[in-house]
């Protein structure tokens, strides 16, 4: 809007008695074009306009106006702007004026119509002839959004304090579980002394080992000597358990940057399944190796790597109670390598396929559901991909890739 064409207005007000028809004609049309052009400006803007009088009755509003706090487009003018925001402090709004404070007023509100938001409103006193304001000028701006960045980085603050907090307890405690379990280890040393040194005819069976299962005696014939190795068998099951919690829990909080070098994966495949076969041919289950002949040389970090597979191991054996069959395929590609860890167990159905790699779900009774998510992470580390594949009864299958090149930098943080 220039100053010259409202100087020009101005001049022809001045001398509006003087003016012929035809001039008036012209002053009209042009202030007729002057409020198009200002109504057009003003409902291009996206913040609320509201102009009130000094009682706080609507003289004007723009389209945002009914968009962003819900002014109905008719019956309006002439109302308390109060009427349709009554979380609006118009006493405030007047206060300012009234103790002659320039300048603008601010407050912040929360409206629920047409939704919920918190609203900025600006107020500016428009200056009329006389002493005191002809009115005022409302705008309204929509801080929701500012004030939800707000909240979420306080959350987020929030979340890392206590996060360190949990990571230094879970650390903490790892240094007692290691007393407890090398303690247990002591007394199950004697108790195995106190049963070669016992009685010679008695038949007493010290079942030790992790995972055995109490022997077959009535309770009866149950001697002290049977009854104390159960109980070392039971605590030293839970403080295995616990070391499972701690270090998942602190490998799920902690995120390790991959040390990331050319190497083979199917050599970490092929350390992996020696670590784990034992346990494998405990129950039975039979590996299918169909890895490739070549070198599968990719950009990893071989320690995480292992993790990764070893996890997704687990995995398939818990899968597979009753005897099944583990696949494990690894295949050169273009850019990367591909691995597949394949099993015939229960599966996954449908509704809970979207949630394994999502931290602490689990369906197994002693699951803590960070396996996969540490998996998810590592593979995202490493800047590869990994999906899944199952069905309720089908078995599970998971796709991984790993590239061969650096695929630009990666920023591993405690949120991905
Ligand atoms: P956890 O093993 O402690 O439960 P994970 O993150 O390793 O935690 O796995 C999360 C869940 O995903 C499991 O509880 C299970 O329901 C499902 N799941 C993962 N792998 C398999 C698989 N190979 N077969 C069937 N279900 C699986
Ligand atoms: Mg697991």
């Amino acid at each position: 809007m220039g100053k010259k064409k409202s100087s020009f207005i101005e001049k022809a007000l001045g001398r509006i008695d003087r003016l012929d028809s035809e001039s008036i004609h012209a002053v009209v049309g042009r202030l007729a074009q002057e409020r198009q052009f200002l109504e057009t400006l003003f409902d291009a803007i996206h913040d609320g306009v509201v102009v009130v009088d000094q009682f706080g009755n609507v003289l004007y509003f723009n389209r945002a106006a009914t968009d962003l706090i819900g002014l109905p487009e008719e019956g309006v003018l002439g109302e308390a702007v109060t009427r349709f925001i009554p979380s609006l402090d118009w006493e405030a709004i007047i206060d300012h004026e009234n103790r002659g404070l320039s300048g603008s007023s601010t407050q912040e509100i929360e409206i629920s119509y047409p939704r919920e938001r918190y609203i900025e409103v600006v107020s500016t006193a428009i200056d009329g002839d006389q002493e005191g304001a002809a009115g005022v000028v409302l705008l309204f701006h929509d801080a929701t959004e500012s004030r939800k960045e707000t909240y979420e980085a306080i959350e987020s603050e929030r979340v890392q304090a206590l996060t360190l907090l949990a990571a230094s307890v879970a650390h903490e405690i790892g240094n007692p579980l290691h007393a407890l379990h090398i303690h247990l280890q002591l007394i199950e040393r004697e108790v195995a002394k106190l049963t070669q040194s016992g009685d010679a005819n008695s038949e007493i069976v010290l079942e030790i080992e992790d995972g055995a299962h109490p022997g077959e005696t009535n309770s009866a014939e149950r001697t002290s000597v049977q009854k104390l190795s159960d109980y070392l068998r039971v605590a030293r099951g839970e403080v295995k358990r616990l070391d499972l919690i701690v270090r998942e829990f602190l490998q799920a909080i902690r995120p390790v940057p991959p040390k990331l070098a050319l190497e083979d994966v199917n050599d970490v495949l092929e350390q992996t399944l020696e670590l784990m076969r034992p346990e494998l041919e405990d129950r039975g289950l039979e590996v299918i190796d169909e890895r490739c002949d070549k070198p599968a040389k990719a950009l990893i970090d071989t320690d995480q790597i292992q993790q990764v597979l070893v996890n997704l191991i687990k995995n398939a054996m818990q899968a597979m109670t009753r005897g099944g069959q583990l696949t494990i395929r690894t295949n050169e590609e273009d850019e990367g390598i591909s691995v597949v860890v394949e099993d015939t167990g229960t599966g996954i159905s449908q509704d809970t396929i979207e949630k394994v790699f999502k931290p602490y779900f689990t369906t197994k009774k002693k699951g803590t559901g960070l396996g996969l998510m540490i998996v998810h992470r590592i593979i995202n580390g490493h800047g590869g991909r990994i999906h899944v594949e199952s069905g309720k009864q089908r078995g599970t299958r998971f796709y991984i890739w790993l590239p061969r090149e650096e695929l630009g930098p990666r920023l591993l943080t405690t949120a991905d």
